[in-house]
This record gives C-alpha cells, structure tokens and sequence, in this order.
C-alpha cells in the first residue's frame, strides 16, 4: 500500500512560463507524495513526452493536459484540457494561431518597454525558442536586468491590462475551444473561474453557456480563487453538475503557488479518463 495521496491537475514547465523542467516538476511531485500529476503548460503540449517518462521513473501517474488561452465576451478564460489526442490537427492548428499571435504580441510589448527601459527581444525571447511567450517572460528579462525584483512587481508596475504597454494576445473563444477540445477526445474544465485578479468571477449564466458546450469541471479547489467568490459558484457548480477539481497551478519560482498545495482525488482522475474513454 502506498501513502501517496492525490494529484496536481494544474501545473506549468519551462514549456511556457513555470521555470522548473517536466522532469523536476515529477520528482518534486514524488518527493511530495502525490500519487500524480497533469502538466498543463500555456497552448502548447511539447512538455508531455518528457514529463511521462519522468513520472514512469519516479513512480508516478501521469495525465496529459494543457491550459489554453480563450476570450469569452471580451473577458479573459482560461481552459484546461485533460486527455487531448496529442495529433488533432484542429486544435494543433488553432494553438499555433495562439502561440504565433502571442509572439508578435510580446515583441510589441518589448519594442515599447525599450523606450523606457534597457530591455531587448532577444533577452526576453532567451533561447527557447519553442516555449509558449508570455508576460511572464517579459518580467523575468526586466527582473534579470536589475529593473524589479519579482515577476509579481512587474506585473503590478508595467504589465498589467491598463497599462500602456500592455497589449491583449489573440485567444480562441472559450465556447470554441470547448468544442476543439472536445473533438480532441479530451475534457474540458473552466481554470481558476474565481481568481483574484479578475475584476468578477465566471458568473452562473456564463457557465452554464459553456455546460451546453460541452464543459465537464471546474478548478473551485485553486490558490489564487477569492475565498468571497467561491461559495455561489460552488452552488452553480452543483446545479449544472460540473465535477470539481482541486490543483495548484504551480509556475516554479515564477509564482508562490507550491506544488501539490491543491490536489484532486484520485477519483477525478479515474472520472477524467472514463469521460475520455466515453465517445460523446
Ligand atoms: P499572458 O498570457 O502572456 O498575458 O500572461 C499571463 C500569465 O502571467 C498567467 O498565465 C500567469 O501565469 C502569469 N501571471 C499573471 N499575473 C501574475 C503575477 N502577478 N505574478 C506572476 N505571474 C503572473
Ligand atoms: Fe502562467
Ligand atoms: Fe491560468
Ligand atoms: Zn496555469
């Protein structure tokens, strides 16, 4: 009998913007006593080779996923999918728009930071040129050169959505990629719907939008959720019978988050691979 107890579902690698590798991320998760975990790296699946093998190596149960970016009437979504066919050309090609636009998107942000600041496409860019850009790469170049001390003071000094370097990346709508996820043979569960830094959570109707969809979870059970917040989507929750999920959303030193900090009991996992196994 193992002590191991309950997964991370949410968990991101040098992929995109967590600064620890797949294979670190599974044997800190060993060295926690999680029985497994999901990587869920920002559009892109290029992580899950690695962080399968490494899991396999330290014991562990691995589930597939990935935290894509969508737009839902203006207001930022993001969605976890769970158990997606890695070769389905639909959503590689949809993930493609994203990461590209998300390219050009921080190159801009750059180019006017520059003006302000000693701070170059390359030092951002770094020398990974397949992990998915993001504003969280911006801060590091920024904290790097000595400007701020944390990815977090950057945030709140100069990235933030109302400041005038920041400039919105290309996102799939949330109602769309439900269906590419779907299509994909995965499942789809709403991240973080309550998080502190929206301005409101993910409402009822909203929600209930993306149930008719094809939505099947919901992260109620993450860090950054306004305790506040939490309580009325836990009834909407129960109404429309989305399935609960409990997960970190672990980014390294990128992020307080600590690994494990939230977990999902195995039997999600086992619901998340029947739904897979389930054609729909
Ligand atoms: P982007 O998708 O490029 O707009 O960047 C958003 C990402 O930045 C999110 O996925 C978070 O991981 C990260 N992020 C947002 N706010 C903060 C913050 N205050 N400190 C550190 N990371 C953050
Ligand atoms: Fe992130
Ligand atoms: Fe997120
Ligand atoms: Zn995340």
């Amino acid at each position: 009998m193992s002590d191991r107890h309950g997964y991370d579902l949410h968990t991101h690698s040098v992929h995109s913007d967590g600064t620890t590798t797949p294979t670190e991320i599974a044997v800190e998760a060993a060295s926690l006593g999680l029985e497994g975990f999901a990587l869920t790296d920002h559009d892109t699946i290029v992580g899950w080779d690695e962080a399968r093998a490494a899991a396999s190596a330290a014991g562990l149960d691995f589930l597939p996923g990935i935290e894509i970016t969508t737009r839902h009437a203006g207001r930022s979504r993001h969605l976890l999918g769970y158990g997606v066919r890695a070769g389905s050309p639909e959503l590689a090609t949809a993930l493609a728009e994203v990461v590209a636009s998300r390219v050009g998107r921080a190159r801009r942000m750059v180019e006017r930071l520059s003006a302000d600041y000693d701070v170059t496409w390359a030092e951002v860019l770094g020398e990974d040129e397949t992990r998915t850009v993001g504003r969280p790469h911006i801060a590091d170049a920024m904290v790097s050169k000595g400007f701020f001390a944390s990815r977090a003071q950057v945030f709140d000094e100069v990235l933030h959505p109302a400041s005038p370097y920041y400039e919105p990346t290309y996102a799939i709508d949330t109602v769309d990629a439900i269906g590419l996820v779907r299509a994909a043979g995965g499942v789809a569960v709403q991240a973080h719907p309550a998080a502190k830094r929206m301005k409101a959570p993910v409402s009822r109707e909203e929600l209930a939008e993306y149930v008719a969809a094809g939505l099947w979870g919901i992260e109620l059970d993450h860090p950054e959720n306004r305790p506040e917040w939490v309580p009325a989507l836990a009834s909407a929750t129960e109404e429309l019978g989305l399935v609960v999920t409990g997960a970190s959303d672990y980014h390294g030193a990128g992020k307080v988050n600590r690994l494990g900090e939230r977990r999902s009991d195995a039997s999600v996992v086992e619901a998340i691979r029947a739904a897979v196994a389930t054609p729909r």
